[in-house]
């Protein structure tokens, strides 16, 4: 966290590419340390104890997110929409409300009626969001007003910042701010699943009778308040990590990945954003890298994997997960 600090600090000063750059040489040092907890942590592919498994017998969960740090990315959306439904893929782009850029209605509203969800990313994106609690509410009372003016239902946190807790102050169906292992990130600490997990509102659990009672209220669709939210922690390594810090240069990371979570029936769960993808040929800058390589992820799932997973939004595997994760998982948030 306190790299972190001195990191955001120094962004109005150094360049971004300094940035990247320092962050690439803590990134390759530490990855030969971490290589027996990432990108697979070990015991992580443990089901919640009463899983039943997906719907309609499917093998593995498959979730595609995008969140979008600037302009740069808000000009790619529909390039990187349209490659996706080539694939016949839907996936979920996630904007920041009060960022460099303004999320035009017609982007929101072409992503929604093509099926792909629209979330929230942060408020500002200034690596502020946790930094107090009083301040934490008056920015949840704003991230509020967003989630109810663009009908959305889940958030992600700049930079992966994560305090689960204070998040029951949005509402929320899912947050997507964690991860099984990214040992590269500000606030390192993984959740060590590959499934999603429900996080409690703490002020239901007063007795046994009424934390039954909570694990039934996610389903709930008489409008009563919801007693938690789901967390959909990512589980193959952000493009960011993969390709701009540790410079690999093909997708394989991901393919072996994509194989070990299928063999577990897990989730995988990818964070790709718009802002670094290359569509046009040659890559010219240090912060991007060629579409081609998230192209053949999706061409390697496709085909391997061809009607044994479920491609769902973030928002549906929310639903779906709310109604069946149980009380031992909830615990484990
Ligand atoms: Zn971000």
């Amino acid at each position: 966290m306190l790299r972190h600090r001195i990191y955001y600090g120094l962004k109005p000063f150094v360049p971004r590419f300094i940035r990247i750059g320092i962050r690439r040489w803590f990134a390759i040092r530490k990855r030969e340390k971490v290589s027996d907890i990432w990108p697979i942590m070990p015991a992580s592919e443990r089901a919640p104890d009463n899983w039943l498994g997906w719907p309609d017998g499917k093998q593995f969960a498959l979730v595609l997110t995008h969140d979008v740090e600037g302009k740069d990315g808000l000009a790619k959306c529909r390039d990187l929409l349209r490659l996706e439904q080539e694939f016949g893929f839907h996936s979920s782009f996630n904007f920041i409300p009060e960022g460099n850029y303004n999320v035009p209605s017609e982007l929101r509203d072409e992503l929604v009626s093509n099926g792909f969800e629209v979330g929230i990313h942060d408020l500002k994106h200034d690596g502020r969001l946790f930094v107090s609690r009083r301040e934490f509410s008056r920015k949840a009372t704003r991230i509020n007003r967003y989630l109810r003016d663009w009908n959305a239902a889940g958030f992600r946190s700049g930079f992966m910042l994560h305090k689960l807790d204070w998040l029951h102050e949005l509402d929320i169906q899912y947050d997507a701010s964690t991860f099984d292992t990214e040992p590269f990130e500000p606030q390192p600490e993984g959740r060590h699943k590959i499934f999603p997990f429900w996080v409690p509102a703490p002020v239901v659990r007063k007795s046994e009778a009424d934390s039954k009672a909570a694990n039934q209220l996610p389903c709930s669709t008489s409008g009563r308040p919801r007693a938690g939210y789901v967390e959909l922690p990512y589980t193959l390594p952000q493009d960011f990590t993969l390709f701009l810090l540790l410079r690999e240069q093909t997708a394989n990371i991901w393919l072996q990945k994509v194989d070990w979570i299928a063999r577990h029936g897990g989730m995988a769960l990818v964070n790709v954003h718009p802002d670094y993808l290359c569509f046009d040929g040659a890559v010219a800058r240090t912060t991007e890298y060629p579409i081609s390589r998230y192209k053949s992820f999706l061409e390697y799932v496709s085909r391997r994997y061809k009607g044994a997973f479920w491609n769902k939004t973030p928002r549906e595997v929310a639903q779906f997960c709310a109604c069946v994760v149980n009380d031992a998982a909830v615990n484990e948030a």
